[in-house]
């Protein structure tokens, strides 16, 4: 039989390559770690203790599954391009308006998005390191200069080199509170100390993906209310994925400064980013806050016993940033490849730290008590 299709161009990977956008040549990989099928296949293991991706240990509350019952007899229509119901929910929950409310497939769905709507080549963007990968990488496809301000040697916020680096300029700052890879926070005092120094026109994106964790920390600020208080625009960005226990299904909103705002984003969205299971698990999760804040509650106290055990382990040059979130940094004290790879074969996944400066740390996430055990006593021995 002949084929109808013209025959394939001869075509290697450094002219595909060639074809593409400068900004996507040059971007690294997100490194989102292996599955658990992965680990399982590779050493064998038969309990994987998910310590990789900062999620709930204890799962969504039941009423999510309930409403997910009911999905397969509406998979043939289209989910509701504008959130409808979820948006109104998390009016409800938040106190702002939904019409500043916009969804996105994640929260990471968003930092997409708002790149898209205000970057151009050139423009200048500030964020942390070591940061969340996507605050580096989204503006770095849009062709942006990413200026990056270290934390200081307690693995602190540099309030300073913040203020400093934004006195330079800035079209849009990606502020991670509390932060994540490291866990730290800014208090009110501070957040309003680099809100201040930030250029008037500047775009302000406050990343709360771990807000209800650091709730349970003093002084961990409102930014919603902070922000409304001052005339830059800004956003304030949450998720489904960490406290709420829904990562599987890709939910996440924000919290814009007007309406106008929010509708920049609609435009420039996919219109269905959200799909039917994940407005509807959504909307059931925020029926059931007691067990999300249930969980958030088991998971900051297990968290202070994790930093009790890993101190006790005694280790010399071992340290740990503070943390308001759901997952430790830890300063190794030595290369943290060969460590996080004879966790994996113990069936313990953490992420290993991969931006240069940071090849000693480890960010392990706070689990069930069973699991923590397993990272403390796999590490004691792997150290040992
Ligand atoms: C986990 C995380 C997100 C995004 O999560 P989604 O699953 O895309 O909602 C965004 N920002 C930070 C800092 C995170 O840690």
């Amino acid at each position: 039989m002949t084929s109808t299709l013209a025959p394939a161009q001869p075509s290697t990977a450094s002219s595909i390559s060639a074809l593409a956008r400068p900004e996507v040549r040059g971007l690294p990989a997100y490194n989102a770690g292996l599955s658990s099928a992965a680990v399982r296949a590779r050493y064998g293991v038969a309990h994987i203790a998910r310590l990789g991706s900062n999620e709930n240990p204890y799962g969504a509350s039941p009423a999510v599954a309930q409403a997910l019952a009911g999905l397969a007899a509406q998979a043939g229509t289209y989910p509701d391009a504008n959130a409808g119901a979820l948006r109104e929910g998390i009016a409800r929950w938040t106190g702002a308006p939904a019409e500043r409310i916009v969804v996105g497939n994640g929260s990471e769905n968003l930092l997409e998005v708002l790149c898209q709507v205000f970057l151009t080549p050139g423009d200048r963007v500030v964020t942390l390191l070591p940061s969340f990968g996507l605050h580096e990488i989204y503006p770095r496809m849009m062709g942006a200069q990413v200026t990056m301000v270290p934390v200081t040697s307690a693995l602190e916020f540099d309030v300073d080199a913040w203020c400093a680096a934004l006195a330079g300029g800035a079209k849009l700052v990606f502020l991670a509170n509390p932060s994540n890879p490291v866990g730290c926070m800014l208090d009110t005092a501070a957040f309003r100390r680099i809100v201040a120094a930030a250029p008037e026109d500047a775009v302000l994106v406050v990343d709360e993906a771990y807000v209800e964790y650091a709730l349970h920390s003093p002084g961990f600020p409102d930014a919603v209310a902070e922000l409304s208080a001052q005339p830059r625009p800004w956003i304030v960005l949450r998720t489904f994925s960490k406290a709420w226990g829904l990562a599987g299904l890709r939910v996440g909103y924000g919290i814009a400064s007007s309406a106008e705002f929010a509708g920049l984003l609609h435009r420039v969205r996919t219109p269905f980013n959200v799909n039917m299971a994940a407005q509807m698990a959504a909307l059931a999760a925020l029926s059931d806050p007691a067990h999300m804040q249930a969980s958030v509650a088991r998971t900051v106290a297990a968290r202070e016993v994790l930093v009790r055990q890993l101190r006790g382990l005694d280790v010399a040059g071992l340290r740990i940033a503070p943390s308001a979130t759901n997952f430790l940094f830890i300063d190794l004290g030595r290369p943290n490849a060969p460590v996080h790879e004879a966790l994996l074969a113990r069936g313990v996944i953490t992420k290993a730290w991969k931006e240069r400066g940071f090849e000693n740390y480890l960010r392990v996430s706070v689990g069930t008590a069973e699991d923590n055990q397993r990272f403390v006593d796999a590490l004691a021995e792997i150290l040992g």
